[in-house]
């Protein structure tokens, strides 16, 4: 026996446990988020985790991936702008470092003054995730 298409129309029922909204969710209103596999209540709009990343924390399970296919596609005039934006905003106020990351694209400028240079980093469709201190001691523990 084999299946020949998933039935993704297929209704899950929830109870939201911040509300109490008793729900019906598809396969198509789940989504990731940083903690995992997660349904957005249709009353409060809190994130319900429905599947926690793998613990240990490790690539690239527990990260989160900017540029799947919900991805925002950035596109390069808009990087070459937000380069420039980096540039113009370190040299006016004397910093040494500007990012900025949305949709699938993360930039980085770095002005390396020691150098007289500036280090810039474009990454698309990247991974990244936060951990708590405690978490990251653990993790070289
Ligand atoms: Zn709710």
């Amino acid at each position: 026996m084999r299946i020949i298409e998933e039935n993704k129309t297929k209704e899950i029922i929830h109870t939201c446990n911040k509300c109490g909204c008793k729900f019906a969710y598809t396969e198509d209103d789940v989504y990731n988020n940083m903690y995992g596999t997660v349904v957005s209540c249709p009353s409060c709009q809190e994130e319900i985790i429905l599947k926690e990343f793998n613990r240990p924390f490790q690539f690239p399970d527990s990260y989160f991936y900017f540029g799947g296919k919900d991805s925002k596609i950035i596109d390069n005039e808009t990087i070459e702008r937000e380069v420039k934006k980096g540039i113009k905003y370190c040299l006016e106020h004397n910093e040494y470092q500007w990012f900025t990351a949305y949709g699938n694209m993360f930039v980085e400028v770095n002005w390396l003054t020691g150098d007289e240079s500036f280090d810039i980093t474009v990454a698309q469709n990247y991974y990244n995730q936060t951990i708590s201190e405690e978490e990251a001691k653990e993790l070289i523990s």
